[in-house]
């Protein structure tokens, strides 16, 4: 079977190989029969070794959604009674993590930051200083949203001086970008199959300290569905997911796992690197600018500023680039018109430099000056 090949240079789901794909055709199969739970098995084992974590000290628990679940379970399910969360907040996914908080009327701090710079520490510290009542410290890795990479090494390390537990949200590093929970003073990360492992969409997880999912079992219930105790406690009893798991996906990310390994972590990273690297290459050729500072950037998304040009039109650029099998992203800076190109996915530099002639082929159609203009 022939499958059309799209570049998705949007911040996931991202870019699958043929082999991925077709791992979702099987015979069926009930997810309650044997075969299937000894599959998730290993899948939850590799998980845990993707971001080097011992499976003695570390586990992973699956749940059926998009990686914003992970979000909620995590903070909804390991918050003490009468203790505080503190977001470190400095764009669109943490900010997401305040809503989540708000939503379950968790007592939280809301620590805001410019959001085109990494998060500050020191304020961090301050501000666990100032709040012994802070159990939980979240924030977001690489905001996928302006790029930013965050100091969550340091964030960790203060988060462990203050008692309180640190959750990171690695969607958009996990897979991509070499992780150790040890070394980065991760309790929870977590991510979903489409980003960095580059499988299909509706199987997301968290991956955490044992120790701490145990003793949330006392902590107060704040949902049924995405509780992370119950659904560690059913996996340990049973081997299965609580309720129906998304099995077509369960296939295709087992498949994707085979390929992470065969591709091996530092070549992968690697990869993803080449491809960032030529997306700067081609938005320089082409005068564009982007917004964050180069060595603050996570290395896997490019956030483009709109050029002042009376002919630039992102949706009439994204149709023309569409329709030739290359896909681009709005940003999501409230404050600078930008979009978004993502180094995620099974592409490689020559996908990001064919891209580039369809790129420059819509700015010549259009009338848009090359090199770009900025006022
Ligand atoms: C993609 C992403 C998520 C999850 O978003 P969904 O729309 O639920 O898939 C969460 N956090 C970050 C940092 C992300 O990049």
């Amino acid at each position: 079977m022939e499958i059309k090949r799209n570049i998705l240079l949007n911040p996931g789901p991202s870019t699958t190989t043929d082999t991925v794909k077709m791992a979702q055709v099987v015979p069926d199969i009930c997810p309650r029969e044997k075969e299937f739970g000894s599959m998730m098995k290993g899948l939850r084992d590799d998980l845990v070794k993707i971001v080097h974590g011992r499976t003695e000290d570390y586990t992973s628990v699956l749940f059926c959604g998009s990686g914003t679940i992970n979000i909620d379970v995590c903070l909804n399910s390991l918050l003490p009674e009468g203790k505080k969360i503190l977001v470190v907040n400095n764009g669109a996914y943490s900010a997401r993590a305040v809503e989540i908080c708000r939503y379950y009327g968790m007592p939280h701090i809301d620590l805001q930051m410019p959001i085109d710079r990494p998060a500050d520490i020191e304020l961090v510290e301050k501000t666990l200083k100032e709040n012994p009542d802070i159990a939980l410290v979240h924030t977001t890795h690489n905001e996928t949203g302006t790029g930013v990479l965050n100091p969550i090494r340091e964030i960790g390390a203060l988060a462990h001086k203050y008692n309180a537990v640190f959750t990171v949200d690695t969607t958009s590093t996990y897979a991509m970008r070499p992780i150790n929970v040890y070394e980065e003073n991760i309790d929870f990360c977590m991510a979903s199959a489409q980003k960095g492992l580059m499988a299909m969409t509706g199987l997301s997880f968290v991956i955490g300290r044992t120790d701490i999912i145990k003793k949330s079992a006392e902590y107060p219930k704040r949902s049924y569905y995405c509780n992370l105790f119950l659904q560690y406690d059913f996996f340990e009893k049973t081997g299965e997911m609580h309720f129906t798991p998304p099995v077509q996906t369960i296939y295709s990310t087992i498949q994707a796992l085979k390929e992470y390994w065969a591709e091996g972590e530092e070549n992968k990273w690697a990869r993803h690197t080449r491809v960032f690297e030529a997306i700067h290459k081609g938005i320089e050729e082409l005068g564009f600018k982007d917004v964050i500072k180069r060595e603050w950037q996570a290395g896997l998304v490019v956030s483009v500023i709109y050029p002042d040009d009376p002919n630039w039109d992102f949706m009439k650029v994204h149709d023309y680039c569409y329709e030739r099998g290359f896909t681009i992203y709005p940003g999501k800076i409230s404050t600078t018109n930008t979009f978004r190109l993502c180094a995620l996915g099974a592409i490689d530099e020559q996908d990001i430099e064919d891209f580039f002639k369809v790129f420059k082929e819509a700015l010549v159609h259009y009338n848009i000056s090359i090199p770009a203009i900025y006022k």
